[in-house]
């Protein structure tokens, strides 16, 4: 990450970051400051900025949560990876959840009548 505004930051002892939920990659802590003296919030990002498929690298390139949106960014340490977490089990759920009943149908397509 080029932006000053962003100081990546260690990953507290004894404290576990869930892969990112979009691609698997790692996510990264960051602290973010708008105004260089200004107040700090920190967030947790997915660590996969490389542009792929049709994307063009000139922006917004990488995995979706590169920059994930506003709701990521907390007030402590503690929040940031806590939501982290929570939205990437919840996401990964909800990819199953539908990726089961997408097969299931196609099976029943296929299979006809089980
Ligand atoms: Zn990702």
């Amino acid at each position: 990450m080029n932006d000053e505004l962003f100081t990546k930051l260690e990953i507290p002892a004894g404290k576990v970051i869930a892969e990112c939920p979009c691609c698997s990659s790692d996510g990264e802590l960051y602290q973010f400051q708008k105004d260089k003296d200004g107040p700090a919030s920190k967030v947790v990002m997915c660590a996969n900025g490389t542009a792929f498929g049709p994307q063009i690298g000139v922006a917004n390139e990488g995995c979706p949560l590169y920059m994930p949106g506003d709701d990521h960014y907390r007030a402590t340490i503690r929040e940031a990876i806590a939501y982290w977490n929570d939205y990437s089990k919840e996401l990964q759920a909800i990819r199953r959840k539908n990726s089961w009943a997408r097969h299931s149908a196609l099976r029943a397509q296929e299979g006809g009548a089980a």
